[in-house]
């Protein structure tokens, strides 16, 4: 889709850029969701560039049947639209297969289970990454193919000189040593690629140049541009936006009260007022100002004037 901005299309030397949704089918779109998703789509409609959609469906316990369809209901109700046909991670397993083969010389197998690196981390504080402390390195794979490991995880052996450096467009300059965030971290578990090997093969293999996402990913993303790296591929440019909170600091979640977009869809919300409420979050609109379409929002998008703190959602701002 090709929105007429009135401005030129901005490019990365010469390539269109191109940004994407990718939400997990782990249940219905909240507000917190929705707004991440204006942000990244908002980035690319405001300078000619274009937007896919991948549902991150690969295998998990949390993924419920009908999701898919769902969320994209709730997208299209909302104004979203994407390019091209939305894609599906479990359709795209040999783009992982042959990744993990092409990282073979950074793998080994593990067996731990996680209360037993729970027990190998010295003092874990509440809410940190669990890091794993290199407890299997030194096993081999053998010559069998890294998705033939039987059960095992496989993990990708950090070396301290493994920095995941780079500009963040919101978050600004970050460069941590991957090992002292996530330690080793899984890539395919019984056979099956893991989340940070799809994200980082998919949105390289699918040409994407912008990732906006929840800065909950922060601390997962050094390990992510260790897997550029290796892989050789080019980093896109990140942004992670704070996440949407209820009232007592916490990441909105069910306790909250009811902010999936579907419920406020049967309860007679309509997609203006949610879109105008996430848009003066964004200072994109003045507290009295509204809008009727997602697209009247383009020509207003900025990174710059949203806040830095995560945003407290209340339904007295609908
Ligand atoms: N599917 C992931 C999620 O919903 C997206 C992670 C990412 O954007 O890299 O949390």
């Amino acid at each position: 889709m090709r929105y007429n901005v009135g401005m030129e299309v901005v490019t990365y030397s010469g390539k269109t850029r191109i940004g994407r949704l990718a939400p997990s089918p782990t249940g219905a779109l909240h507000l917190g969701n929705i707004r991440t998703f204006m942000v990244a789509w908002l980035q690319m409609r405001s300078c000619g560039g274009q937007v896919v959609l991948r549902i991150e469906d690969l295998d998990h316990p949390k993924h419920k049947a009908g999701a898919d369809v769902a969320l994209m209901e709730d997208l299209r109700w909302l104004g979203f639209d994407w390019d091209g046909e939305p894609t599906w991670q479990s359709q795209r397993l040999s783009y992982y297969h042959t990744a993990l083969e092409r990282l073979r010389p950074w793998l080994y197998p593990c067996f731990c289970s996680r209360a037993d690196i729970q027990r190998a981390q010295s003092a874990p504080h509440p809410g940190e990454v669990l890091r794993y402390p290199g407890t299997c390195r030194g096993r081999a794979i053998g010559v069998v193919s890294p998705m033939n490991v039987g059960k095992a995880a496989l993990r990708f052996a950090l070396s301290e000189a493994d920095r995941g450096c780079f500009c963040d467009g919101f978050a600004g300059e970050q460069c941590r040593v991957a090992a002292d965030l996530t330690g080793d971290f899984v890539v395919a578990r019984a056979g099956q690629a893991a989340y940070t090997l799809a994200v980082v093969v998919d949105d390289a293999e699918m040409g994407v140049t912008d990732i906006v996402r929840g800065d909950d990913i922060l601390p997962a993303t050094p390990a992510q541009v260790v897997l550029y790296q290796r892989l050789g591929y080019s980093l896109p440019h990140f942004v992670h936006v704070p996440l949407v909170t209820g009232k007592d600091g916490n990441r909105l979640a069910k306790r909250h009260g009811d902010t999936r977009i579907a419920s406020y869809r049967a309860a007679g919300v309509s997609p203006q007022q949610i879109l105008s409420a996430l848009a003066r979050s964004c200072g994109w609109l003045s507290n009295t100002e509204t809008v009727s379409t997602l697209s009247e929002l383009i020509s207003r998008f900025t990174l710059a004037t949203i806040p830095k703190a995560p945003f407290v959602w209340d339904d007295a701002l609908l």
